[in-house]
């Protein structure tokens, strides 16, 4: 007995992976300074959760409806008109378990044998599993840190093939931190408007932490708008991982689509979260912002100590909680006990020498590199690098 070809060739999330091992290693006893997963080390806002604990004594305890409740949808159909500027109808969002059941079920149900999926890399790890998931072939289009890691309307172009049906952005990106100016997306449109039958996947979910202004959506092209899925969630923006609450705006038909694959996979989300989003998008924005400052001030924080630390190269991320430095310097060093071969070898050293938690660049489809988190307290962020500069210096070339 074997488990299905689609599993065995499935990865398992190196993001979610990195994290459980840091976890054990703090279960053995080992101070490890957990900076592998992204997630907002911020509580829920108070009245977040007050509206959760109201919706448990008035009893959402029952199914709710496949697309989320409609007041859900209308808060949501809200915050994109005044956010965002978009014009959305409740039958066209789809709320789901988490941005990634968002992002998978816009997948699935687009893209099959014989299509070709566009995933610019560096990419979120996840991008190209849920792709070859749903059995169609991950189009890996390369984005340096030279071209601060963002592919350009030229890059499209050229990727683009007769089976092209889905263009996969993330802007704020994950690992990155890049974000896509106005200009930057009217690029990738021009382009997008010469093929007619792309659908474009934007994760929007890092929208708020952004330290360049106000976020731009490729929706916003209304001649784009019928072919773009926006992917957004309370995760990142109100510090809400764990309720697992995403939401797709799209066409009908696309909505249709996802709404059926989640009716046979796991029917609506959370009642109860989902009473806690509507209270995130209705309520007093003001915890969004507070947030987005301390991420910034760590972002600082962070790049001024990684480029004090020889051999490290970084780029100054315009959003997300990502720092994403070059490490290939160190490929070909070891310690005598350890050898640095490549980025998967360098997060492992990290781990086990400097007792820092990071992801490889490998998973990311950027193997020069590595990323950290820095959603995590200033006192870590100092003290991880302190601990990230003395482990390499031990390193020598062999
Ligand atoms: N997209 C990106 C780029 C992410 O980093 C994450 C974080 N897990 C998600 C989607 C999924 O978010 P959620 O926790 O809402 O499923
Ligand atoms: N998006 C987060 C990360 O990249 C959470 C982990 C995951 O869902 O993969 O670390």
């Amino acid at each position: 007995m074997e488990l299905s070809n689609r599993l065995m060739n499935l990865q398992p999330s190196a993001t979610l992976a990195m994290s459980q091992k840091s976890s054990e290693l703090q279960a053995q006893g080992i101070d490890v300074i957990n900076m592998s997963v992204g997630e907002p080390d911020f509580n829920t806002p108070d009245h977040i959760k007050a509206a959760a604990k109201q919706a448990i004594d008035e009893n959402y305890s029952r199914y709710s409806p496949v697309p989320g409740y409609p007041e859900l949808k209308k808060a949501i159909v809200n915050k994109l008109r005044t956010e965002n500027g978009l014009e959305y109808t409740p039958s066209q969002i789809l709320v789901s378990n988490g941005a990634k059941q968002s992002v998978c079920n816009a997948v699935m149900a687009l893209a099959g044998p014989g299509d070709e999926v566009i995933i610019p890399a560096p990419y979120w790890v996840s991008y190209p599993q849920m792709v070859l998931l749903a059995e169609a072939k991950p189009v890996i289009v390369e984005a340096g840190m030279g071209q601060d890691f963002k592919i350009t309307p030229q890059q499209l172009e050229d990727a683009i093939t007769p089976r092209t049906k889905v263009l996969i952005l993330c802007s704020p990106s994950n690992p990155t931190g890049s974000v896509y100016s106005r200009r930057e997306l009217e690029g990738l449109r021009n382009v997008l408007l010469r093929h007619q039958d792309i659908v474009v996947i934007a994760d929007e979910i890092y929208e708020h932490i952004n330290y360049v202004g106000h976020h731009e959506s490729i929706a916003q092209f209304d001649d784009l708008r019928d072919r773009v899925v926006v992917v957004n969630g309370v995760s990142k923006a109100y510090a809400m991982t764990g309720w697992r609450i995403g939401f797709i705006a799209a066409a009908e038909w696309i909505v249709k689509g996802c709404n059926k694959m989640q009716g046979q996979f796991t029917s609506g989300a959370c009642s109860v979260s989902q009473k806690a989003a509507q209270a995130a998008y209705e309520g007093d924005q003001q915890c969004v912002e507070d947030m987005r400052k301390a991420f910034q001030r760590r972002k600082d924080l962070i790049v001024r100590l990684i480029r004090d630390i020889p051999g490290l190269e970084v780029n100054d991320p315009q959003g997300a909680f990502y720092v994403f430095p070059k490490c290939s310097g160190y490929f070909g060093t070891g310690d005598g006990e350890y050898t640095i071969n490549n980025s998967t070898d360098f997060a492992m050293y990290l781990l086990e020498v400097g007792h820092v938690a990071c992801v490889g660049g490998d998973a990311f489809g950027s193997p020069e590199c590595f990323r950290l988190s820095y959603a995590t307290s200033d006192s870590y962020i100092i003290e991880a690098c302190r601990r990230i500069r003395e482990c390499l210096s031990k390193l020598k070339p062999i």
